[in-house]
């Protein structure tokens, strides 16, 4: 590890703050130091108050602040003599020490000053750098820890045992470090926590946090701990959708919310599960205590979700039976799956929290693979990890916690989605909190949207090899199928039967129905394995109850495809899947609309391309958008007792009422 300290970049900060916002974000964007949130900072500043008398303010890292991204705003400004006061109590409820603190701060709007608010005032030095350095980590969570550090830095640093983190801490910090610290003290390792460094002015206390992990990380090379060569691995077999989709059904159920399911099978994700040890070393508990809100303090190993259930539920209620507060139960569901055919899998209520726990683990597995290769992976006992997760001020939290949007945790697949009403499905679903899966064959279907819960794949849907691909892909990313919107199609030029062009004729069918009926033939396992109940809509077409001249292939094709959608509906009732149908009409802002064309196309029926547009018994303009939203509505819970249903989107039309 290296220190990133750049002379040039430094000097654009002129005061100790804006200093404090540098170095904090060299600490924050390396990921083997801070993981999501994790690490704090901090630095005392004399300031005048309004009165014009001098205070010593403590600026610490704000909750909710990555110090990757930390401005000066992301620092709360805490009274140091306020925080030094609460470190002499005999004892403080975290609750009230949060309290005592956000009523300490100077500035009324500051994020709420991080939870080891009162450790930073307690330690006497002006710039303060807190990590989980992974390094420093690994070796006080292998069996002779504690032996292990005081060997490698000697006596630079104060070492503080275990104990929750928050007053706790602060009030141990407070008694050790003054008896222990003397002039050539330049940090303090917290066993299975992490590290502190200090200093009088920000460098010193950055480049001393370097220089001690990277100590922490010679020692583990010198002892053959931290290249770790992969052993020749099985080959990779990737896992059978439905298969996925059933364990993604499960996690559903007991989370009682629906849940993504991400599998990693690159070689650190297989060179883990293939551990002939996994059973041990994976069974010990998470690197770092507070990770445990993430990944839960145990992976499930293997694929048997009730036994993790039981096995998590039986822990908890031990636990609180012990414990003198009222405890309310998380969610028994695992964050994190290891699985010898299914590799390394996350679970998250969102795709970013499916992706922290990702983040996490692949450190924890890091740490376990070089901690075991020490002598042994060691992790705190399952007491202490069970206080920092029903910590009182996590379980404020919970009670806390906003309405998710009302599709989080679903998925949904759209056909055609690189325009259009395709395009607006997709965004609506998209707005409700799922991941959209998209399919087009628009080469630049995966550039639709910017958002990580979009997965844009160019396919051929009447390719049924490149539909399977793309569905093996869609559900290895998320886990599972809860929603398709049928909406791909062509619209050839206007002809008479007469004139018909059965090459084209067939083309129209083809895409427009056939591919759709393969579709669902093969969504089928998926959409019963979702959930919350799958769901189907047609894009249909006001053609299907009204049909124009000129239009047989087209009206055909969709009044073919509302009546399959009206099978499926009676097929697929009792596997809880729902079909319903939307016939839009003259809805113009997409691909097929020129303005060149609507002029030509007004102009034949004496109307203005306003008048074109709006002529329905609403005098609306019927929008892709429109199209989009009722698609999304039709797949919430507003129509969860409708199936079967074909709804008309076309502003009113005469023929159809
Ligand atoms: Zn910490």
């Amino acid at each position: 590890m290296q220190s990133l300290w750049n002379d040039q970049d430094a000097a654009q900060y002129t005061d100790d703050l804006g200093l404090r916002v540098y170095t904090s974000r060299l600490l924050g964007q390396d990921p083997a130091l801070v993981l999501h949130g994790g690490g704090n900072t901090s630095v005392k500043v004399r300031e005048p108050n309004l009165f014009g008398e001098e205070e010593e303010i403590l600026y610490i890292k704000g909750s909710g602040w990555d110090l990757a991204t930390i401005e000066r705003a992301g620092f709360a400004p805490v009274r140091q003599t306020a925080a030094l006061r609460l470190a002499q109590l005999p004892t403080l409820s975290d609750s009230q020490m949060a309290n005592e603190l956000r009523t300490a701060m100077t500035l009324a709007a500051a994020p709420s000053p991080s939870v080891e608010t009162i450790l930073h005032a307690a330690l006497p030095f002006k710039f303060v750098d807190h990590s989980h350095a992974d390094a420093v980590v690994t070796i006080t969570n292998s069996t002779h820890g504690r032996a292990r550090i005081e060997e490698l830095y000697g006596d630079r640093v104060v070492i503080i045992p275990y104990v929750m983190p928050g007053f706790k801490l602060a009030r141990l910090v407070a008694e050790i470090f003054p008896a222990e610290a003397h002039a050539g003290t330049v940090g303090m390792v917290l066993l299975n926590h992490g590290l502190f460094t200090f200093g009088d002015d920000a460098r010193l206390a950055y480049e001393r946090h370097i220089e001690l992990v990277n100590e922490a990380e010679s020692y583990l090379a010198a002892q053959g701990a931290w290249q770790i060569p992969v052993p020749a691995l099985p080959a990779d077999v990737p896992p059978a959708r439905q298969e996925l989709a059933d364990l993604r059904r499960e996690l559903s159920a007991a989370a009682g919310f629906p849940v993504f399911l991400v599998t990693h099978r690159d070689e650190q994700a297989r060179a883990f599960v293939n551990r002939s040890d996994l059973a041990t070393v994976a069974q010990q508990g998470p690197a770092t205590p507070d990770h445990v809100l993430r990944t839960k303090r145990l992976p499930m190993i293997g694929r048997d979700v009730a036994a993790y259930v039981a096995d998590y539920t039986a822990q908890f209620d031990d636990y609180a039976g012990r414990s003198a507060d009222d405890l309310v139960m998380v969610d028994p569901a695992p964050r994190v799956i290891l699985d010898l055919a299914f590799g390394f899998c996350t679970v998250g209520r969102t795709l970013k929290d499916a992706a922290i726990a990702e983040d996490i683990y692949r450190h924890t597995m890091e740490i376990i693979t070089r901690a075991s290769a020490l002598d042994g992976y060691k992790a705190l006992p399952a007491d202490d990890i069970f206080d920092v997760e029903y910590w009182e001020l996590e379980q404020a939290k919970l009670r806390r916690q906003p309405k998710p949007a009302v599709f989080t945790g679903e998925i949904g697949l759209v056909t055609g989605a690189a325009s259009g009403i395709g395009k607006a499905c997709a965004q609506a679903l998209l707005e409700r909190g799922a991941a959209v899966v998209g399919l087009d064959v628009a080469p630049d279907i995966a550039k639709t949207f910017t958002s990580k819960n979009f997965l844009g794949l160019r396919c051929d849907i009447t390719d049924a090899d490149a539909v399977d691909a793309a569905l093996d892909a869609a559900v290895q990313r998320f886990g599972g199928l809860d929603m398709v919107v049928i909406n791909a199609g062509i619209f050839p030029s206007s002809k008479r039967i007469a004139d018909l062009d059965l090459a084209e004729w067939r083309r129209v069918l083809d895409i427009n129905l056939t591919a759709h009926v393969m579709l669902l033939g093969k969504v089928h396992g998926l959409l019963k394995a979702a959930p919350g109940g799958g769901r189907v809509v047609t894009i249909g077409s006001k053609n299907v109850p009204a049909p124009g001249p000129g239009a047989a292939a087209y009206s055909a094709s969709k009044s073919a495809l509302t009546q399959m959608a009206r099978v499926t509906a009676l097929e697929w009732g009792g596997d809880g899947i729902r079909v319903n149908v939307i016939h839009p009409n003259a809805v113009f802002d997409t691909a097929l609309w020129t303005e060149e064309l609507l002029r030509t196309r007004a102009a034949n029926y004496g109307l203005t391309v306003d008048e074109y547009k709006r002529n329905n018994v609403l005098g609306v303009e019927v929008t892709s958008r429109a199209v989009g939203e009722m698609a999304a509505e039709l797949c919430g819970p507003t129509f969860a007792c409708t199936t079967g249903a074909q709804v008309p989107l076309d502003g009113g039309n005469e023929r159809v009422i």
